[in-house]
């Protein structure tokens, strides 16, 4: 087996290449459309809000939402940050949220703030597969909760969260839900229309879109949904989030999610396959192994992992040195940071992890075009270089 010519990418969490298809439906829109959608006067304009609207149609049809739903930000970052802060900004002094030990930075650290400025917040542990136990948000909704927060696939482990029994207990204690759902949507069913889900954050650059882009689900109808917008302008998407829409990126984003309605489940049986083979490999050529999060199962593809998941701990191997040997793989750290001083992750301390087996963890992230080679290759070299670290 020749080094590839380039790293084996497999590092799908942390962003997807643009699928072809996406950037072919793009191109028009920079050049010859690139007219403001807010521009009433004239065709050009006219042509970016009717490609707008075919976008906001198709990713409201992947979630099976209403496309009035559909609220475009610049990514899950700012679609996070709107639910949290919009809604508690709203809310009356004192407000309580309830959300997991395993959220991403982009809502923990909202929710940081929002304490440091009164609100109460609570945050639910996990067991040892990352999995939140739905009793247990119950049990932390008091009568100040306004909101909880639980994401629906986790960006490191890959754990999916029990979402629509979560919802169902929102519901009936009369408290909204949000979701952040970037890794869940374009991967695993992310059916709105059979959970009680009030707010959902995606993001582009992980289903094959151009970075930059996103979205908030605002559920629309009654009660209706309070959020302060993050800041003002002209008014765009429902006053919620104002800024000139990127009509180029809506158009990506838009195809992205028609690619994902038609492709979805295959492409994760596939997925599912080479990611079990990858595992198989490393447990045949290596001991001293452990699998991080729910069990990588091929006959269960109800299982409640991310197909394209594999995190693993190599007892007794540095993870950083481990990362600089690996050069022919991009592969992520288990760690939060690659730097000299890596802390270890949040989420894998919140599963019980030890701190030298989160420091001697990877994940591999599979994607649409990982092939059965790339993970022979990938199973080939890192058996080699733990090997090899093992023995100095
Ligand atoms: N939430 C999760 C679970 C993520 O994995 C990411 C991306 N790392 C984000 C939020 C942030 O998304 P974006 O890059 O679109 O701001």
């Amino acid at each position: 087996m020749n080094p590839p010519a380039r790293p084996i990418y497999l590092d799908h969490h942390a962003t997807t290449p643009v699928d072809a298809r996406v950037l072919e439906k793009m191109l028009p829109y920079f050049r010859e459309q690139f007219g403001n959608a807010a521009s009433i006067n004239h065709v050009y304009g006219w042509r970016a809000a009717e490609a707008v609207d075919v976008a906001r149609g198709q990713v409201a049809a992947l979630l099976h939402v209403d496309p009035s739903a559909i609220i475009f930000t610049s990514g899950a970052t700012e679609a996070n940050n709107l639910a949290l802060k919009g809604t508690l900004r709203s809310a009356p002094a004192g407000s309580h949220v309830v959300a997991t030990d395993v959220e991403h930075k982009s809502v923990l650290d909202p929710l940081k703030r929002m304490k440091r400025q009164g609100f109460g917040i609570t945050l639910v542990p996990v067991d040892s597969l990352g999995c939140v136990d739905p009793e247990q948000i119950a049990r932390a909704i008091r009568p100040e909760t306004v909101l909880v927060s639980v994401m629906w696939a986790n960006n490191e482990v890959g754990t999916i969260q029990p979402i629509a029994e979560i919802s169902d207990i929102c519901r009936a204690r009369r408290v909204l839900l949000h979701t952040d759902a970037a890794q869940a949507v374009g991967k695993i069913p992310v059916d709105l229309s059979l959970t009680n889900v009030d707010l959902l954050s995606l993001s582009g650059h992980k289903i094959y879109a151009p970075q930059g882009i996103g979205v908030l689900v605002v559920r629309p109808g009654e009660p209706r949904i309070r959020l302060e917008p993050l800041f003002d302008g002209g008014g765009h998407e429902g006053r919620l989030r104002s800024g000139t829409l990127p009509v180029p990126l809506i158009v990506g984003l838009g195809a992205a999610c028609e690619i994902a309605v038609h492709e979805m489940s295959a492409e994760s049986v596939r997925i599912k396959i080479l990611a079990q083979h990858l595992a198989d490999g490393l447990r045949q050529r290596l001991g001293g192994l452990t699998f991080n999060g729910p069990p990588i199962d091929r006959n269960s593809l109800q299982c409640n992992r991310l197909a394209g998941n594999v995190h693993v701990s190599f007892a007794g191997v540095d993870g950083v040195a481990l990362l600089s040997s690996l050069k022919d793989v991009a592969v992520s750290s288990g760690s939060a940071c690659t730097s000299a001083d890596p802390e270890p992750s949040h989420v894998l301390r919140a599963m019980g992890l030890s701190e030298a087996l989160s420091l001697s963890s990877l994940r591999f992230g599979l994607g649409r075009e990982t092939t059965a080679e790339e993970i022979d290759f990938t199973v080939k070299s890192v058996a080699e270089v733990v090997t090899k670290l093992r023995q100095a």
